[in-house]
């Protein structure tokens, strides 16, 4: 079998500019980054505004293992799928960051016969956008202690400047840090820290903002730090704004490029999807829906934080219509929430697979609650037997009401997906059962907004949640942001706080140890857990293997 970048590179891309002209997009439209990249011009997608809007597919998952279950390579593979079968079809991905790419997952390009290309450049610098991100973060942050520097005449409390620093690489020896060290040239020192570039909210609201102006206007909300009495200042107060708008200026525009079989994708944007949304820019999902009949798209992590930040937040806050979900399931990860230990999913276990089926059944009632139409992907593993690919697609019908479809995209392209192509396309043409409505509504208070995601979506009995997180939302609501979304920090292996806590547990507290505002991005984060804003890297990480082989050639990315 062949690695990602063999596969990848045994292909022929075309020029972009041919890709665009499948989505009608003229030459002079494009900014070219080489030959097989390009960013779409924001005037010309502005004057797209008034055209009808494609359908919009969204792939989510089921709980899932660390290597992850597929969602990217299902999104390449069904969009693959939808243009097979004669349709005008797009995605849209997150940009992958460094971090994980260098750490234990890898790239994010999706993977075997469904990936987008050229991965190499897509996995690392691209068109700079997550460098364009990561300087205009630390423009903000030179800014702020600059400001401290000069006088404070803002009357900042070093101790409570609550913006950090970004890069984008998972390095923990920076995720507690003393700055300004060295004497009275040197500043005042503090303690400081970073956050890896996805983590940072410049990166939130550059996936949020409609356009440039609305992007200026979330960056000047950003709360940076307080005074001595708790006043907020933003990044407005400091003056940081237009600059960083300045530094954000190009990499806002949507990147062009194409998946194996030559058709397009957006690739464009990249929040964490726990501190954040997980989900690419809308300034992507837009231009693609103004572009293609069919857009797919894919949100991170598992389908309780997942789809439900793309439902809540994403959806609600950008009037964006979700038409249907594909729910990715795998059986190895079924039969890991139905007790199978790591090291013996390859071996074929139906009565496990069945006890771990209640871990899709949840997820499926839980989409279906927000009024998607829904279908799983079952993303064939070559170690699946027959009895277990029966036995969930039966259970799927039987126990959940919805059709499950093998596909077999990984290892074959768009011919594994025709069949999932051809039901979305039938669900996008079935009169719509339900009409697309949020979770909860934007006036709910906050508190009760968490409750509501915990309890009918986690089934957990009860949040929580300390006075003093209780204060902190109270003091939130009394400053006018009742009405923005909550962003649940949780972790993703478990419908619980608690990772080890797999399949469909009920009953469980979900405990809320802090909260923050994002007032740019317009989401309140609770987090729930350890949750890590600079993640670190293994023993063994995978930068140990990424080298140039002797024709210059790069090796070991995947
Ligand atoms: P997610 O987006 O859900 O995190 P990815 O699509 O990135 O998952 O896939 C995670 C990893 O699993 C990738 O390395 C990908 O190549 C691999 N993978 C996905 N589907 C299959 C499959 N059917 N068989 C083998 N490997 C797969
Ligand atoms: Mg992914």
């Amino acid at each position: 079998m062949s690695s990602d970048i063999e596969i990848a590179r045994s292909v022929t891309m075309k020029p972009i500019g041919e890709v665009a002209t499948k989505l009608g997009i003229p030459d002079d439209a494009l900014d070219n980054y080489g030959k097989h990249i390009a960013k779409v011009d924001g005037e010309y997608l502005k004057s797209l505004k008034d055209k009808p809007r494609g359908k919009l597919v969204l792939v989510t998952a089921i709980t899932p293992t660390p290597a992850g279950e597929g969602k990217t390579t299902t999104t390449v593979g069904l969009g693959d799928g939808l243009n097979r079968i004669g349709k005008k079809a797009a995605i849209c991905l997150r940009e992958p960051s460094l971090g994980p790419c260098f750490g234990v997952k890898g790239g994010a390009a999706g993977g075997g016969w469904a990936q987008v290309v050229p991965m190499e450049a897509i996995n690392l610098h691209f068109t700079g956008d997550f460098h364009a991100i990561t300087s205009a973060h630390n423009l903000l942050s030179a800014m702020i202690d600059n400001h401290i520097y000069w006088g404070n005449e803002l009357g900042i409390d070093s101790r409570r400047v609550s913006w950090r620093r970004a890069i984008d690489m998972n390095d923990r020896s920076l995720r507690e840090i003393t700055s300004s060290l060295g004497g009275v040239s040197n500043g005042y020192p503090r303690t400081d820290g970073f956050d890896i570039t996805v983590a940072s909210e410049v990166m939130a609201v550059f996936c949020l903002a409609t356009d440039l102006a609305d992007l200026e206007a979330r960056l000047s909300r950003m709360i940076v730090a307080e005074t001595r009495d708790r006043k907020p200042i933003t990044c407005g107060d400091i003056g940081a704004a237009p600059a960083m708008t300045v530094l954000l200026k190009d990499a806002f525009s949507p990147n062009l490029v194409q998946t194996l079989e030559g058709n397009p994708a957006f690739v464009h944007g990249g929040p964490f999807a726990n501190i954040a949304h997980g989900c690419n820019s809308v300034s992507a999902t837009t231009a693609a829906l103004a572009l293609a009949d069919i857009v797919v798209t894919e949100a991170g992590f598992g389908a309780d934080l997942g789809a439900e930040k793309f439902f809540d937040i994403k959806c609600r806050k950008a009037g964006l219509t979700p038409d249907a979900a594909v729910i990715v399931a795998t059986i190895r990860a079924l039969k890991m929430h139905g007790g199978v230990g790591k090291n013996d999913l390859s071996k074929e276990n139906v009565a496990a697979l069945e006890t771990g089926f209640a871990n899709l059944a949840r997820h499926i009632e839980n989409t279906k609650k927000f009024g998607v139409p829904v279908v799983v992907c079952v993303n064939k593993f070559v170690t699946d037997t027959d009895a277990e690919i029966e036995a969930v697609i039966r259970l799927t019908k039987e126990k959940a009401g919805v059709d499950a479809v093998l596909c077999t995209h990984w290892g074959e392209g768009s011919k594994g997906t025709e069949e999932l192509a051809n039901k979305v396309v039938a669900m996008l043409d079935a009169p719509r059962e339900a009409p697309f409505q949020p979770l909860y509504p934007s006036e709910m208070g906050l508190l009760e907004k968490v409750e509501t995601i915990a309890k009918t979506l986690y089934r957990a009995s009860s949040v929580a949640a300390t006075p003093a997180v209780a204060k902190r939302l109270a003091e939130f609501e009394a400053a006018g942001f009742g009405h923005v979304p909550v962003c649940i920090a949780k972790t993703q292996s478990s419908f619980s706080s608690d990772p080890n806590m797999k399949n469909a547990p009920e009953g469980h507290v979900l405990p809320v140890r802090e909260v923050h505002l994002a007032a740019g991005a317009e989401f309140v984060v609770a987090v729930c857990g350890d949750i890590m804003r600079m993640p670190g890297l293994p023993k063994v990480p995978s930068a140990m293997h990424i080298k140039l082989d002797e024709n210059g050639m790069i090796e070991g990315l995947s």
